[in-house]
């Protein structure tokens, strides 16, 4: 029997609006100037914040990141390396952690030498990655405070996304590079140790001064204040700082509203820009390797049609600029920015860069708690960017997701599955965060494309972009807007899809003759519950569908194959092992039967998913 393709999925660009009276989230305005010494791989810097406690509580201590203290022998990092069974192929060398092997001048550091409040000296107290900090003066609900540091770092040789002389020669990968205020909110503070992944932050302005060697050019987030002065690509008549005896610029960013600030230089780079219609500005940074000059201008134009498609089936891209930046390892996303690595096929580097992208939407502005909720950040992103992909690169699959449905069934037959719900940093097997984060999570709104419609479906996700952007969401988040565009109850679903490890399988288990009409008997084995399409092929080639809802999401979706007549019967309801359907056609009729031909339900065991004529 052949399946039926995937109904093609129908995308408009209708908005929603909707507030959400009880929310509230913390501001942190940065002022920075940091000066770079390139030579040595060391930078010192001042930082002020203004930071605005928009929670209803007192608050007595802050706490701020120092990620690059990660890279030291020692370190949680190091040690979490050494203890997992399958490391980071990228972080070790014959097996062996290369945090381990740092020398004092390769390692990364990050120390606050001074800090004061409103101008009163404040102690601190560094514990590898987390500075804590206990307040002269408590900050009460709706107050503002200035905290300003002195500090100072050492950019770590590149272990992971951060660092120096990258694989492929970039000078500066710079992300997580800064002292950063951990983030606190309904939940209370979030000031997770860097030990392996994933990130949270606070929303606020960011004006920053970079001073180095004038020779190198600098990408990343925030709009260039001084382009003329800089040059670089940047200035319009480009004679830029040329002129300039000075050995350094000073290089001026301003980026509204973000929660990272990251940039990467080398003297090398070629920087491309594009000027999107009606969007915003792309700009490219890559290595002056004639092997990968013609990728990279062929990038451009697939940049500029991804970030078409994410406006249109996500929401509108809120900022003026986008910058693809060989650097980091493999791929990572940032503010209004990605470091990618570069050396790559052409299919890989437009991947890549379709998947970093499309975080801009899900990490970044919607920006989920990653470490607690990994999946509705890399799950979301992976299943946005197979769409476009299957788009811009004309692929044309049946099933974009098929790659997430495979590793997802490979995870659960290991038996190593743990809840999508668990800590980030929790997972016993890189792999099983790997696949549950990216698969999983994928697998989450492609299956909800079969439990709600494929319309609905993507709505859903403009409407959820639209009510959350800029806002944290958490996974209520995400049902709600499915229930508010479905009218179905759905929080079963979410539950069991993220914090079980419950499995999906229903099978045929007969096909039999009652009365001159066909009876199928279906049986509900696995523990989570689905709705059930069926498909029916008679001998005569036609085919019709019938359609099970499950009683407790108390709705139905449209039919997803309007070329074909579907039925649509009792509801299935949970506690019910075993289902009959009732067909209006005879057993000899029947060429075969067939349970979700779309592939669509994440059915561990599709072998009895059918039922064919001897
Ligand atoms: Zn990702």
């Amino acid at each position: 029997m052949k399946y039926l393709p995937l109904i093609a999925i129908v995308f408009s660009s209708m908005l929603f609006s909707q507030g959400n009276s009880s929310y509230w989230q913390q501001r942190a305005d940065y002022t920075m100037q940091v000066s770079v010494d390139v030579n040595s791989y060391t930078y010192q810097g001042s930082q002020k914040i203004v930071y605005t406690n928009n929670s209803p509580d007192t608050l007595s201590r802050v706490y701020y990141h120092l990620y690059f203290n990660a890279f030291q022998p020692g370190s949680e990092m190091d040690l979490r390396l050494q203890n997992i069974e399958d490391p980071d192929g990228r972080m070790t060398i014959d097996g062996k952690s290369r945090i381990a092997q740092l020398k004092p001048d390769e390692i990364g550091y990050l120390k606050a030498s001074s800090l004061t409040q409103d101008g009163v000296p404040l102690a601190f107290k560094p514990e590898e990655t987390i500075l804590t900090v206990t307040l002269a003066t408590p900050v009460y609900p709706g107050e503002k405070t200035v905290l300003e540091m002195n500090f100072e770092g050492q950019v770590p040789v590149q272990i992971r996304r951060s660092g120096r002389n990258n694989s492929e020669g970039v000078a500066l990968s710079m992300s997580q590079w800064y002292p950063k205020l951990a983030e606190y909110d309904f939940e209370g503070w979030h000031a997770d140790p860097y030990i392996a992944r994933e990130f949270h932050g606070v929303w606020g302005d960011y004006d920053v001064f970079l001073t180095l060697d004038k020779n190198y050019v600098v990408g990343g987030t925030g709009y260039l204040q001084n382009p003329d002065e800089v040059g670089h690509g940047y200035a319009t008549g480009e004679s830029g700082n040329k002129k300039s005896k000075a050995k350094t610029l000073t290089w001026h960013f301003k980026a509204p509203m973000v929660h990272d600030f990251m940039w990467a230089a080398d003297p090398e780079y070629i920087h491309d820009t594009l000027e999107m219609e009606n969007g915003p500005v792309l700009h490219f940074f890559y290595k002056n390797n004639p092997e990968i000059l013609e990728n990279w201008k062929n990038l451009q134009p697939k940049t500029a049609e991804a970030m078409a498609f994410y406006n249109a089936n996500v929401g509108a891209y809120p900022y003026e600029q986008y910058s693809v930046i060989q650097g980091g390892d493999g791929g990572m996303e940032y503010g209004m920015s990605t470091l990618i690595t570069g050396e790559r096929s052409f299919g890989s580097l437009v991947g890549v860069m379709a998947h970093e992208m499309a975080h801009s939407w899900f990490q970044f502005v919607l920006a989920s708690n990653e470490s607690k909720h990994e999946w509705m950040d890399e799950g979301f992103t992976s299943f946005i960017s197979s769409l476009c992909m299957n788009t811009i690169m004309n692929q044309n699959k049946d099933n974009p997701f098929e790659n997430s449905y495979r590793s997802y069934y490979y995870l659960v037959n290991t038996g190593r599955e743990q809840p999508l719900s668990t800590h980030a940093d929790r997972y016993v097997f890189n792999t099983g965060y790997g696949i549950s984060a990216y698969s999983k999570g994928s697998v989450f709104l492609a299956q909800l494309g079969y439990i709600i419609g494929q319309e609905a479906l993507m709505k859903t996700l403009r409407r959820y972009y639209a009510d959350y952007k800029f806002k944290h969401p958490t996974p209520n988040a995400i049902l709600r807007s499915a229930e508010k565009v479905s009218g179905m109850e759905l929080d079963w679903y979410l539950t069991d899809w993220t914090q079980t490890t419950n499995t999906i399988d229903y099978g045929i288990t007969s096909v039999t003759d009652n009365n001159g009409k066909a009876r199928v008997t279906m049986q509900r084995i696995g523990q989570m519950p689905m709705p059930i399409d069926v498909l029916v092929v008679l001998k005569d080639g036609s085919q019709k569908t019938y359609y099970a809802p499950l009683r407790m999401m108390r709705g139905e979706k449209e039919n997803p194959y309007p070329s074909l007549y579907r039925t649509v019967v009792q509801d299935w309801p949970w506690a019910q092992q075993t289902y009959t359907l009732d067909l209006d056609v005879s057993v000899d009729d029947i060429d075969g039967v067939q349970i979700d031909p779309s592939g669509l339900m994440a059915d561990i065991n599709q072998e009895n998913n059918s039922w064919f004529a001897e």
